[in-house]
């Protein structure tokens, strides 16, 4: 079981990159396609969204999805046509997970229903996914997209493990984010777990 005290045994971590710039776009639905086979495991990242991409974007999301087959496990955990789950960069607590609509969406509202039913899903899956892997007692589900740089929607998916200290339980699990980077959990740690996620995502039901 995982506990905040592994916090510790965190070196410094590299580079960071931002999760989301606004105001990027995806348009288009004509080009999405997804090969169950690979939602479940080996062959996952041939797995395309259902839109093409604009040029000039500025949205770090929606170009990080311009570059999905190249990405690092950290920055695609699992995926499937519609969702595609991150591991937060800037974040102390290993497993705090990202889970972020694979077109540009600012508004929960603006979800299709396709969208709107795996949504639910993937939720559960990833609440599963790290109750095995860290041993947390329950996750935390969180939205807002406030953040000036951060209006793509995003679903904060967090293991609330058993030691965490009460001031930082609920809302104020946020003051594990946005660390310096020296405090990060290092990116070669979110990878290997990231990997050891997606191990036990591909042994569930897809959405
Ligand atoms: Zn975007």
């Amino acid at each position: 079981m995982w506990t905040t005290a592994m916090r510790s045994s965190f070196g410094r971590s590299g580079s960071a990159t931002s999760l989301c710039r606004s105001s990027g776009s995806l348009v288009g639905n004509t080009t999405g396609r997804v090969n169950s086979r690979a939602v479940r495991g080996a062959t996952w990242f041939m797995v395309r969204p259902p839109g093409r991409y604009v040029a000039g974007m500025d949205c770090y999301t929606c170009r990080t999805e311009a570059r999905f087959d190249t990405l690092p496990p950290r920055e695609r955990v699992d995926a499937d046509v519609h969702w595609r789950v991150v591991h937060a960069f800037d974040s102390r607590l290993p497993g705090w997970l990202v889970l972020v609509p694979r077109r540009h969406v600012t508004s929960i509202a603006e979800l299709t229903d396709a969208e709107a039913a795996s949504l639910g899903t993937w939720q559960v899956r990833l609440s599963r996914a790290l109750t095995a892997v860290t041993g947390c007692v329950k996750t935390y589900v969180m939205q807002y997209a406030e953040q000036a740089g951060f209006a793509h929607v995003h679903f904060h998916v967090v293991p609330r493990l058993a030691d965490i200290p009460p001031d930082h339980r609920g809302p104020r699990a946020f003051a594990y984010l946005h660390a310096p980077p020296d405090e990060r959990v290092p990116e070669a740690t979110m990878d290997a777990l990231a990997i050891e996620l997606r191990g036990h995502l591909a042994t569930e039901s897809t959405p």
